[in-house]
C-alpha cells in the first residue's frame, strides 16, 4: 500500500532552524523561526501564564473530557477579547476551541467543504505557507490574488480589489486580521471599511485569520478592523490563535467563530462543527486553553497579561522603527507591524547572509524582527545593506 506514496519536500523553515543550530559561529542571526523573542533571545513563558498554570495545579480537580467543543468558558472569554463586547454578545455568532490557529483553520475548511456551494478560497499572495494546503487538503479550491507592491513594499489596495474580480457570490476570502504574515501589511480603517461595503455588495465571505492580536498596535486596534467587517457582513468566519499573543505556542491554543445569517441558522452551524470536531480531534487540548481561561476570568491575571503584552509589541515596534530608519529600503518595515516582514533581496543575497555573515531566514527573505535584539541591528543592516535596492 504505501510503496505509492511519492516523497515530500522537506519543511524549508525546519531546514533554516537545523542549519542555524548547526552553525558554531557565536555572533549567529536567527530571523527565521515565527515566535517572539525578548531582548536576551529566548520565547519566555508569560508570567500571567506561569501563574495561571500554577493556580490549576494546585486547584484542578479532574482532568475527565469535555466536549466536542472543548472548554466553553475559554472560548467565551476568550470572544470579549478577540470580537468586543457587542459581538461577543451576538446569538448568530457560534464559537468553539480548537487546537490552534490551525485547528480553527483546518474546521473553518471542513465546514466549507461541508456546504452545498463548496466555495473557491481566496488568498493573498504571499501569504502563510500553510494557508493553501489547510484548503486545499478539505478539498476545497484556493484562488490566490495579488495585494502586495513588492517594489514599494507595501501594500496596494487597487491590486487586492482587482485581484478580487474574478470572485464569485459564496466565494470566501481569507483575510489576516492584523500583522500579516509574511510581509507586516495592514489594512488601514478606512480600507476596512470598503472591504466591508465590497463584501456585502458582492456577497463574498470574509474569512478573518487572527493569529497575532496584541502584537500589532494593542488588542483592540488589532481587531477593529475584522470587527468592523463582521458588524457589517451577514456571514463571516473568524480563526483565533492564543499561541502567540499568550505565547502558547506549543500548547495549541485557539478558537473557531462562525457569524451565521441568523440565530437559528447558528445552530446547525454549531451541530456541524462539534460533528467535524469529533472526528478530527474529539475534542482540543485543555492545558493552554484553561491557562487562558483563569487569566481572562481573573482581573489581575488579566492586567498582568496585557502588560507583557504590551512590552512585546512595544519592543517590536522599536526594532521595527529602529530598522526603517536605517536604510530607504526598509522604511516601509517601520509602518508595518507584528512580528513579520519580507526583504527587498533574492535568494542569493539569503544565501550569502547565511554563508558569510550567519544570519538566518528562509529563502522567501521573510525575516521575523523580533528574532533581532537592539545591539544585533546595526551588524544585521551592515550585513544586509549591500543587498538592498
Ligand atoms: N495563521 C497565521 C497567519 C500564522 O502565521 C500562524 C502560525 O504561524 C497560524 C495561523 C497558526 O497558529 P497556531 O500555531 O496557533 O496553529
Amino acid at each position: 500500500m504505501f510503496d505509492t506514496l511519492d516523497r515530500q519536500p522537506p519543511d524549508a523553515l525546519l531546514a533554516v532552524i537545523g542549519m542555524h543550530r548547526a552553525d558554531p559561529r557565536p555572533d549567529k542571526i536567527d530571523v527565521g523561526v515565527g515566535v517572539y523573542r525578548d531582548e536576551t533571545g529566548t520565547t519566555p513563558v508569560m508570567g500571567a501564564v506561569k501563574a495561571a498554570e500554577a493556580r490549576l495545579l494546585s486547584e484542578q480537580v479532574s482532568k475527565s473530557y469535555l466536549g466536542a467543543e472543548g472548554d466553553q468558558t475559554f472560548t467565551d472569554s476568550l470572544a470579549h477579547v478577540a470580537l468586543g463586547e457587542a459581538l461577543a454578545a451576538d446569538s448568530r455568532i457560534t464559537g468553539i476551541q480548537t487546537p490552534g490557529g490551525t485547528g480553527a483553520l483546518r474546521l473553518a475548511a471542513e465546514l466549507l467543504a461541508r456546504t452545498e456551494r463548496r466555495p473557491t478560497v481566496w488568498v493573498g499572495a504571499p501569504t502563510w505557507p500553510n494557508h493553501a494546503p489547510i484548503f486545499g487538503e478539505a478539498g476545497l479550491r484556493v484562488a490566490s490574488h495579488g495585494y502586495f507592491d513588492a517594489a514599494r513594499g507595501d501594500l496596494d489596495f487597487n491590486l487586492f480589489v482587482d485581484g478580487l474580480t474574478g470572485a464569485q457570490p459564496g466565494d470566501v476570502v481569507l483575510l489576516h486580521g492584523c500583522c500579516h504574515n509574511p510581509t507586516g501589511t495592514a489594512f488601514d480603517a478606512a480600507q476596512w471599511q470598503q472591504l466591508a461595503t465590497m463584501v456585502v455588495a458582492r456577497g463574498l465571505v470574509p474569512l478573518v485569520d487572527l493569529a497575532y492580536q496584541g502584537l500589532g498596535r494593542g488588542l483592540a486596534e488589532d481587531a477593529a478592523g475584522m470587527r468592523a467587517l463582521l458588524t457589517a457582513a451577514p456571514e463571516a468566519l473568524v480563526a483565533y490563535s492564543c499561541d502567540k499573543n499568550f505565547a502558547l505556542y506549543r500548547e495549541r491554543v485557539g478558537a473557531l467563530w462562525v457569524q451565521a445569517p441568523s440565530p437559528a441558522v447558528a445552530v446547525p452551524v454549531r451541530e456541524t462543527l462539534l460533528v467535524l470536531a469529533r472526528s478530527l480531534w474529539s475534542m482540543p487540548p485543555d492545558h493552554g486553553a484553561a491557562a487562558v481561561r483563569e487569566i481572562l476570568s481573573d482581573a489581575a491575571l488579566s492586567a498582568d497579561w496585557q502588560a507583557e503584552l504590551t512590552g512585546m509589541c512595544e519592543r517590536i515596534n522599536a526594532l521595527r522603527l529602529a530598522l526603517g530608519q536605517a536604510h530607504p529600503a526598509l522604511a516601509p518595515i517601520a509602518r508595518q507591524q507584528g512580528l513579520f516582514a519580507l526583504l527587498p533581496i533574492d535568494r542569493g543575497a539569503v544565501r550569502q547572509l547565511r554563508e558569510r555573515h550567519a544570519i538566518y531566514m528562509p529563502d522567501s527573505g521573510r525575516i521575523n524582527i523580533a528574532g533581532l535584539r537592539h545591539e544585533t541591528v546595526a551588524p544585521f543592516i551592515d550585513a544586509l545593506a549591500p543587498h538592498l535596492p
